[in-house]
C-alpha cells in the first residue's frame, strides 16, 4: 500500500479539501513511495485563522518561563526521534543519512537554543532626555508564515519556527512539495511534547496553488521565506501593500579564493565538499574557486583527486557522501548548464555524466577554462558543478567575486592576517568564513546581501525579526 500523509492542523492530522494529492518519489530509485495531501486554498485559510485563534487566546499571554519549558520539551522529543527524522529526510530527497543525521540533531539544537533565549530575550531601558521613564518592548507579531525549500527540509523548518514561537508568534510552516515529510514530523512530535494544538500548522500545498493566500491572508503578520531569488522577490511584492514584514533567504554564487600563501593543500582538500555537499543543491556552495596563479596547476589537480575520491552512492549507506540530485526536473536543469559549459568550450576536468542508471544521480564535476560571460560562472546552477579559475591582481579578483548580484557566503584562505581582514570586509555577502568552509551556526546571524536575500535567521538577530519593537514612555 502506497503510504499517505496528511496536512497537521490544530494538533491532528487532516486531508486536504480541493488541493489534491502530490507524489512523493524516491530520488535515489526514481519510484514513487508514497503521496502527501495537498492543501487548498480554504484549508490554508482555515490553518491561518485557527493558527491565528491559538495565538490570541494563549500562546502570547504565555508567561516566558512556561513557553520556554514547551520548546525545551521540544527539543527532547526531537532528540528522542532523530534516526526517525533522518530516515524520513534520507528517502523523500535522497540525503545521504549521515548528513540527514546531522541535520536531525542541528535542528533540535535550534530548539534547545532558542528555549534557551526565551528568558534572557528583553528590550531596553532608554535614558530620555526629557526625564520620565523610557523603556522598549519586544512583542511577537501573530501568525508568522514559514516558508521552506526542499534542500535542508528539517533544519530549515526548525530554524524558522522555533525563533518565532520562542518570541511568542504562532506558525504556519508550508515545506516544499517535494520535501514534506520531516515538517509534518516536526508538528506531530512538538505537539506531543505540549506544544498546544494551533500554534504551529504544517500545511502541505503546491506554492503556486496556495502560496499567494497565505502570503496575502490579513491575519499573516510576517512571511519567513527561503527559497529562490524569483519567488522570494514575488513574495516581497505580493507582500508590500500591506507592508507585511519579510524575511528572506535566497539564493548564492559563493566565492572560494585561495591565496598562494596559504594553506591550500588543505583548501584543496576540503573545497570539493564545499560545493559539492547535499549535491551541490546549497546555497552557500562554494561554486566559484579564485585561486592565486603560483598555486592554481597544484591546486587543480589536488582538488580533482579529492573530487574522484567523494563516495557517490546509496543514501541509506553510512559511508555516502553525495547522493541523488531530489528530482528528475533538477537534474535536467544541471544538465542544460553542462551542456552550455560543453558549447562553450569549458574543460571538464572531472564529472560530466551519470554514474547510476537508476535515481537522479550525476557526477561531481569541475570545470576549467570558463569564460566571464558563461552561464555557470554567474548563475546558481544548484548542483554538483564547480568553477576554478586562475587570479593574479587582489584587487581584480574582488571586483569580479562583487559582480555577483548574490551575496550570501564565501571562505577565504591566506595566512596573512592583514589580507584576511582586509578580504572579508571587501567580500559583499552576509556571512564569510577564513580558512575554513563553515557557513552555519546556530549562534551567529545568516542570510544575504543583494538578491542574497533580506533579514537574518539563527542567532538572536532572527528572534528580533520575529517581533515589533515597541516604545514605552512612562512620566514623572
Ligand atoms: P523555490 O522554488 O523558491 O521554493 C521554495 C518554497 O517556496 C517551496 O516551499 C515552494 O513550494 C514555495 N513556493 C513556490 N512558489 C510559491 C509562491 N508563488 N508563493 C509562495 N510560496 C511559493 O525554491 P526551491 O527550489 O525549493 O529551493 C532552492 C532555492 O532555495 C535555491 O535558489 C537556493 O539557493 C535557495 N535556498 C536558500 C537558502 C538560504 O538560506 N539563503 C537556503 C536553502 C535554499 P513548492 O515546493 O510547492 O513549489
Amino acid at each position: 500500500m502506497t503510504p499517505s500523509f496528511e496536512l497537521f492542523v490544530d494538533g491532528a492530522s487532516r486531508e486536504g479539501t480541493g488541493g489534491g494529492r502530490i507524489p512523493l518519489v524516491n530520488p535515489a530509485s526514481g519510484e514513487q513511495f508514497g503521496e502527501v495531501a495537498a492543501a487548498g486554498v480554504g484549508d490554508m485559510g482555515s490553518a491561518i485563522e485557527s493558527a491565528h485563534r491559538a495565538w490570541e487566546s494563549g500562546w502570547r499571554d504565555l508567561p516566558p518561563g512556561k513557553r520556554a519549558r514547551i520548546l525545551f520539551g521540544v527539543a527532547r522529543a526531537l532528540r528522542d526521534n532523530l534516526e526517525a527524522i533522518a530516515r524520513l529526510e534520507q528517502r523523500n530527497i535522497g540525503k545521504p543519512i549521515s548528513d540527514a543525521r546531522d541535520e536531525a540533531e542541528l535542528g533540535a539544537r535550534v530548539f534547545e537554543y532558542y528555549a534557551g533565549a526565551v528568558s534572557g530575550f528583553c528590550g531596553q531601558t532608554i535614558p530620555v532626555a526629557r526625564g520620565g521613564f523610557d523603556f522598549t518592548l519586544r512583542q511577537p507579531m501573530g501568525v508568522v508564515a514559514a516558508i521552506v525549500p526542499w534542500n535542508f527540509p528539517f533544519p530549515i523548518a526548525c530554524w524558522k519556527s522555533a525563533p518565532a514561537l520562542a518570541a511568542g508568534n504562532s506558525v504556519v510552516l508550508k515545506p516544499a512539495s517535494l520535501s514534506p515529510l520531516t515538517a509534518l514530523a516536526l508538528g506531530r512530535i512538538a505537539h506531543h511534547a505540549g506544544l498546544p494544538a494551533g500554534v504551529l500548522q504544517v500545511v502541505p500545498g503546491s506554492g503556486a496553488a496556495v502560496g499567494d493566500a497565505l502570503v496575502t491572508h490579513p491575519r499573516t503578520r510576517k512571511i519567513s521565506f527561503t527559497g529562490s531569488t524569483a519567488i522570494g522577490s514575488r513574495i516581497m511584492q505580493l507582500a508590500a501593500p500591506d507592508l507585511k514584514r519579510v524575511s528572506l533567504e535566497l539564493g548564492g554564487k559563493s566565492p572560494n579564493i585561495v591565496f598562494a600563501d596559504s594553506d591550500w593543500e588543505r583548501a584543496a582538500d576540503t573545497s570539493p565538499m564545499s560545493v559539492f555537499a547535499n549535491t551541490g543543491q546549497d546555497c552557500c556552495a562554494r561554486s566559484r574557486v579564485f585561486v592565486e596563479r603560483a598555486v592554481y596547476g597544484r591546486f587543480v589537480e589536488r582538488f580533482v583527486a579529492a573530487t574522484r575520491r567523494l563516495a557517490v552512492g546509496d543514501p541509506a549507506d553510512p559511508a555516502t557522501q553525495l547522493g541523488p540530485l531530489v528530482s528528475a526536473a533538477q537534474r535536467a536543469s544541471v544538465e542544460e548548464y553542462l551542456a552550455d559549459a560543453r558549447a562553450r568550450g569549458s574543460t571538464f576536468a572531472a564529472g560530466g555524466g551519470r554514474p547510476r542508471p537508476e535515481g537522479f544521480y550525476l557526477e561531481p564535476t569541475v570545470l576549467l577554462d570558463v569564460g566571464p560571460g558563461d552561464r555557470c560562472w554567474r548563475e546558481e546552477i544548484f548542483g554538483p558543478v564547480v568553477c576554478i579559475v586562475p587570479f593574479d591582481d587582489e584587487a581584480a579578483m574582488i571586483r569580479e567575486v562583487n559582480l555577483s548580484p548574490y551575496g550570501l557566503s564565501g571562505s577565504v584562505w591566506t595566512n596573512d592576517l592583514r589580507r584576511a581582514l582586509r578580504v572579508v570586509r571587501q567580500v559583499e555577502s552576509g556571512v564569510i568564513s577564513v580558512n575554513s568552509h563553515s557557513s552555519v551556526h546556530v549562534e551567529a546571524p545568516f542570510g544575504g546581501f543583494k538578491q542574497s536575500g533580506i533579514g537574518r535567521d539563527l542567532g538572536m538577530s532572527a528572534m528580533e525579526g520575529y517581533t515589533e519593537l515597541k516604545n514605552v514612555y512612562i512620566a514623572d
